[in-house]
């Protein structure tokens, strides 16, 4: 992408940024920029860069969406956390903000910025607050990219631009009996005379679920078929979904997770996403995308976790000393931060192989399990850090590791990821039976 491309679309974010209820910190003025020297002015004598490497765009992107995160979401992710509720001016300021359409081309109001800028926005938002991270996460790498990739331009231009300005989205994959098993779902869709289609479904966990307004939803429609016979739709709430039972959760609280009716659903054969048939490999291409949004947020949460309980521990007192001074401190926190050092690359590495159109299905894989390990780790060791202060709610450093258990569950658990690495290990060294 060239400066002038980079440059447009980060004014077209800020040219979108009229937030009423929020200060507009996407696409500003460089002036932030003037302390850090930018990536963007590095570069390799021998034409290869290093994955620290960012386009001007990429580091605006990362710079004002860090302020947002800090002045806007930061103040309210207690009471969000405690109400089990995110709060609605969070998800009209991502909208005001341009976030809701990082990758969507600029003639569907979106941003037109690369997958790594998506990334990075992830990462950003996740060392504020996971579930603000993962409300915007799901919304660009699933959501918005199943439309971008596999639907009809007709759909296209009729649902992406309402995505990128207010409508919430969600992905509606997995159900109470089909999980690591996805395929095997029971939601059901058949074909009416005239084309259009009615639609039987009913999926469990589903992320956005309580203010989204749009459902890529995946159902079958002839089970002989196994896998081949599912199929993506488009649906909107006033079809007449229904948002069911919303879960009580250990960590990610503010976002919502419900199941979600689709009853007798009458859906027009235009709002069939891509052919009759290949839902499971739209499901599988996405998901390959989505992991590494989830290793983003992961990597975002570990240095989120460990930026504040640092800040303690260097505050905190004790034999005279500040707590973080005693070597015994210091080799924890160089352990942590090469982890999350190398999880972040792992996270960036996907993200810019997905963008050359290379494979990256074992490296997304093994980005997201890395980084939910190293989450867990380090927000599990963040909390020690801070003694007793660190397990009260009142530092919001336990809220982190509660937050990094969910690295390891969704969009493919820790051994599904594991397998998946496993298979394809297996079938570069020519050893697969
Ligand atoms: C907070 C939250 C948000 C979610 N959001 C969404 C969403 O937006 N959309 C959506 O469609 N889904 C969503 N999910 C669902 C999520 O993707 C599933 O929970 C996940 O895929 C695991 O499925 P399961 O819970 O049924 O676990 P199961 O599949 O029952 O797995 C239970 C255990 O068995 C292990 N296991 C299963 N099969 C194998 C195997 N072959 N080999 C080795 N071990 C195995 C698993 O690793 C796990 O440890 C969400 C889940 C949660 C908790």
């Amino acid at each position: 992408m060239t400066v002038a491309r980079s440059m447009t679309a980060a004014t077209n974010v800020a040219s979108k940024s009229t937030a009423p209820s929020t200060t507009s910190f996407v696409g500003a003025p460089r002036a932030f920029s003037s302390s850090a020297q930018s990536s963007a002015e590095f570069e390799s004598p021998f034409g290869v860069n290093s994955l620290a490497k960012l386009t001007e765009e990429e580091e605006m992107l990362r710079e004002s969406v860090r302020k947002f995160a800090e002045e806007v979401i930061q103040p309210r992710v207690e009471a969000m956390d405690e109400a089990e509720k995110m709060d609605k001016e969070i998800i009209n300021g991502l909208f005001e903000q341009g976030l809701m359409g990082i990758e969507t081309s600029e003639e569907h109001n979106g941003a037109g910025c690369s997958f790594t800028a998506a990334i990075i926005v992830i990462e950003e938002l996740a060392k504020v607050d996971p579930s603000v991270s993962v409300l915007c996460d799901v919304h660009n790498t699933l959501v918005d990219t199943v439309l971008r990739k596999y639907a009809s331009k007709e759909l296209q231009d009729k649902y992406l631009p309402k995505l990128s300005t207010d409508m919430l989205g969600c992905f509606c994959l997995s159900e109470p009996a089909s999980g690591s098993d996805a395929f095997a779902m029971k939601s059901s869709y058949k074909k009416n005379d005239d084309g259009s289609f009615t639609i039987d479904a009913q999926k469990m966990w589903i992320t956005n679920s309580e203010d989204a307004d749009f459902f890529i939803l995946f159902a079958q429609g002839d089970p002989s078929k196994g896998y081949k016979g599912i199929s993506a739709f488009a649906i909107t709430r006033d079809m007449g979904v229904e948002i069911a039972k919303k879960e009580k959760k250990l960590g990610i609280k503010a976002s919502s997770t419900c199941t979600v009716q689709f009853d007798g659903i009458q859906v027009p054969k235009e709002n069939l996403i891509g052919e009759e048939g290949k839902g499971y490999k739209i499901a599988i291409e996405i998901l390959n995308e989505g992991r590494v949004g989830i290793g983003a947020q992961m990597v975002g949460l570990a240095q989120g976790a460990f930026n504040k309980a640092i800040k303690y521990a260097y505050e905190r007192k004790q034999f005279g000393k500040p707590v973080a001074s005693f070597q015994g401190m210091q080799f924890q926190f160089a352990e942590a931060a090469m982890k999350i050092e190398a999880a972040r690359t792992m996270v960036y590495n996907a993200a810019r192989l997905k963008e050359e159109g290379r494979p990256f299905t074992k490296e997304a894989a093994m980005a997201k399990l890395y980084a939910s390990e190293v989450a867990q780790s380090v927000s599990g060791s963040a909390i020690e850090w801070c003694g007793g202060m660190g397990f009260t709610r009142e530092t919001g450093i336990e809220k982190y590791w509660r937050d990094s258990k969910i690295g390891a569950i969704y969009e493919g658990t820790s051994n599904i990821q594991r397998q998946t690495i496993a298979k394809l290990v297996e079938a570069e060294m020519g050893l697969k039976n």
